[in-house]
């Protein structure tokens, strides 16, 4: 299995180790718990909590397509943040970069802060900054690559050196590059984290997180922690998620390829003052010259959808100060530049000629 390439383990690398259908793709075992063959024995499926087969098939999948030793299908990407959270005990502190995806920050802030785990925000793009800032209580990095809204890029490689060398868990956000463009563990990450809504499911329709282990020892933890807190992925979810999956690398690829495109046409704009892409995968944040501008574009995109969320087929547009940044203390959204004349897009699949279109009536209200 491991030994396919990356597209082709989209699309065949999910595998029903009960087949005895021939059946191509894995089935919903649409199933709380399982009966037991007798007494003290198990079909190695107990209660769905724990394992079922469906959950089983993407949880391997995206094992693989990450390198990992052990991933595991959470309800949401929040889901899988709050119960890797659980690693940590009171006194701990945690560095994390300093412009994360908005619900990140509230669990970080409002809720794990209330446990007296201290998180400090900083610019994880700066290894040395990051080498000064960690103290006697750190205990991980939380990287996002590139952060969300602003772009900023961390070297991955260069943050899990420091990490290694002062004992520290690595954990990075790879919903944004997805393991097509960046596969953290091999670059030295412990944990991976995913908003399996994003571009792993990829179109819009079904909710999902993991958490992907770098080693047996992580596995073993956060199994434990995962079947007990118990926000895992339903089974019918579990099989839209493998479903997206097939089609991952080839979305990656015409994703990219459109946003590049869009990336280029809003550069050569005049109400456009700067824009932020990193030049793979398809999260676009531009800076308009008004937020009359910003809103204008809001109001009047028609293929685009003016909605939250990002990493589907249909391109999307989002008002970060309103929506998903609303919950980011004043502060740090002005620090970060997130004010209400920039803008983020996310790209989908439709025709590029079609988003050019969209977005240049949607700017000059033709
Ligand atoms: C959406 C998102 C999350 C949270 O995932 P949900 O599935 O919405 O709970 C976490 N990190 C990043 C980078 C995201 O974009």
């Amino acid at each position: 299995m491991n030994r396919m390439r990356i597209g082709t383990l989209c699309v065949r690398g999910a595998e029903d180790k009960n087949n005895t259908t021939g059946a191509i793709s894995v089935p919903v075992y649409q199933s709380a718990t399982f009966a037991h063959p007798g007494v003290g024995q198990s079909t190695g499926y107990d209660y769905s909590r724990l394992q079922n087969p469906t959950r089983e098939a993407l949880e391997n999948l995206v094992a693989a397509l990450e390198g990992g030793d052990d991933a595991m299908a959470f309800a949401t990407g929040m889901a899988a943040m709050a119960t890797l959270c659980e690693l940590f005990a009171p006194g701990d502190g945690i560095l994390a970069s300093g412009d994360l995806y908005g619900g990140s920050v509230r669990l970080f802030d409002n809720v794990i802060g209330r446990h007296g785990i201290a998180v400090d925000y900083l610019d994880t793009g700066d290894a040395e900054n990051v080498r000064g800032r960690i103290r006697e209580n750190t205990k991980a990095i939380f990287v996002e690559t590139p952060t969300n809204p602003t772009m900023l890029v961390t070297d991955v490689a260069a943050i899990s050196a420091i990490c290694k060398e002062r004992g520290l868990l690595l954990i990075v956000d790879n919903t944004f590059l997805t393991p097509i463009y960046q596969r953290p563990i091999e670059l030295g990450a412990d944990v991976v984290l995913h908003s399996g809504t994003k571009y792993l499911g990829g179109h819009n329709d079904t909710l999902a997180g993991f958490l992907v282990t770098a080693n047996a020892e992580l596995s073993e933890r956060l199994r434990f922690l995962y079947k007990t807190v118990g926000a895992c992925l339903a089974p019918w979810d579990s099989f839209l998620i493998l479903r997206g999956i097939k089609t991952l690398a080839i979305r990656m690829e015409r994703i990219t390829e459109n946003a590049r495109r869009i990336a280029a046409w809003l550069e050569a704009q005049n109400d456009v003052e700067a824009v932020m892409y990193p030049g793979e995968s398809g999260v676009i944040s531009f800076r308009v010259n008004s937020a009359e501008t910003a809103r204008k574009i809001l109001g009047n995109v028609k293929t685009i959808l003016y909605a939250e969320s990002l990493g589907g087929v249909e391109s999307l547009i989002t008002y970060p100060i309103l929506q998903t940044h609303a919950d980011v203390p004043a502060e740090t959204r002005e620090a970060l530049g997130i004010d209400e004349r920039l803008l983020r897009l996310s790209v989908g699949i439709e025709a590029a000629d079609d988003l050019v279109a969209d977005l240049k009536a949607a700017l000059h209200e033709i």
